[in-house]
């Protein structure tokens, strides 16, 4: 008889493709932590086919292309986009953020030739912390060419535009400058117009808005981790694996959905899933003896820095956690 504590991604709702981890910037907020350090491998069409294909058969016919920074590969960009189309795959839009501007010329003619293969949105990003690597004239020269060639903007998120317009836009600006300009509850409010996700490289900088809880009463926590059969935002990566929730670092192999993860092949999503962060914390500290810090932001911040501790100094080479890259570039 199947149990029913075994995690089973049996429908997608909504999500997108991590095409590649590799970055020109290294954002203080990204959940899956991108940066110029990661590998620069783009997915290839075999695994785009199947990740599309089995993302169709789990009832979901439209997905958001995102990384890392699509862009910086644009012959596999324009060949994803070539793979949607083939297999009836509809993209809503494609993350950037537009570091890759050289000129008005080309921009438009990239812009213009990724239209006739189905590119009809770009989200842009806008932010302070994008701010911090890309010159500010490279994101209005984007949106300009996207008019020009007739491709919609999504800009991610508007509402900074006019903080980071008062700086000069020739060169990227540190974000020092920002609190010293609008204060030092900068960063609090930001949290505030800003969604980010309290994952990843974020988690740093959250604990400067959120605090920080005692260690001993985030192990008490048997609530389970039901984050991970969220599926309205997932994503799949390069790779072909599939990361529950937004619980980036982990992930399930696109062989494994549609039917229970078994607690074999599975056994830290299956304590989560079962007995949340106190099932984890217990297994790893009885198995493999690790000590906590004395606080965390969350039962979040503290998982991840379980799953550091496995993947970076057990050297855990498993199917449950990775890319290694994501661990080593936090
Ligand atoms: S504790 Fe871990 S598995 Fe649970 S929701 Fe947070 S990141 Fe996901």
């Amino acid at each position: 008889m199947k149990s029913q504590h075994e995690l089973c991604i049996g429908s997608l709702r909504s999500g997108g493709l991590i095409t590649n981890y590799h970055c020109s910037s290294k954002c203080r907020h990204c959940l899956y932590a991108s940066s110029p350090r990661r590998s620069k491998d783009y997915i290839d069409e075999e695994t785009a086919v199947n990740v599309f294909k089995t993302v169709i058969s789990l009832g979901c016919y439209s997905l958001h292309i995102g990384g890392g920074e699509p862009f910086l590969n644009q012959e596999g960009l324009k060949k994803v986009l070539i793979t949607a189309g083939k297999v009836g795959m509809d993209i809503e839009y494609v993350e950037t953020n537009s570091s890759w501007f050289q000129d008005k010329d080309s921009a438009i003619r990239l812009l213009e030739g990724l239209k006739t293969n189905s590119l009809n949105t770009l989200l842009i990003s806008i932010s302070p912390f994008h701010n911090e690597f890309i010159p500010f004239y490279k994101v209005k020269e984007v949106i300009h060419a996207c008019n020009k060639a007739g491709i919609s903007v999504f800009p991610w998120i508007y509402d900074f535009y006019g903080d980071i317009d008062r700086f000069p836009d020739d060169k990227p600006v540190p974000y020092s400058l920002y609190t010293e300009t609008f204060g030092t509850d900068y960063t609090k409010k930001l949290f505030r117009r800003y969604w980010i996700h309290p994952g990843g490289r974020a988690l740093t900088a959250l604990a400067e808005v959120y605090g920080r809880k005692n260690t001993a009463l985030l192990i008490k926590d048997r609530t389970p981790c039901i984050e991970l059969a969220n599926t309205s935002h997932f994503h799949f990566d390069l790779y072909g694996d599939y990361i529950p929730g937004l619980c980036s670092g982990i992930r399930i192999g696109m062989k494994d959905m549609g039917k229970p993860l078994s607690k074999e092949k599975y056994p830290f999503i299956y304590l989560l899933y079962n007995y949340g962060i106190k099932g984890f914390y217990d297994e790893v500290v009885s198995t493999f003896g690790f000590i906590p810090k004395e606080s965390y932001i969350s039962k979040c911040d503290l998982c991840l820095d379980i799953r550091r501790f496995l993947v970076m100094e057990k050297n855990m080479d498993n199917v449950e956690f990775g890319p290694k890259g994501f661990y080593e570039e936090l």
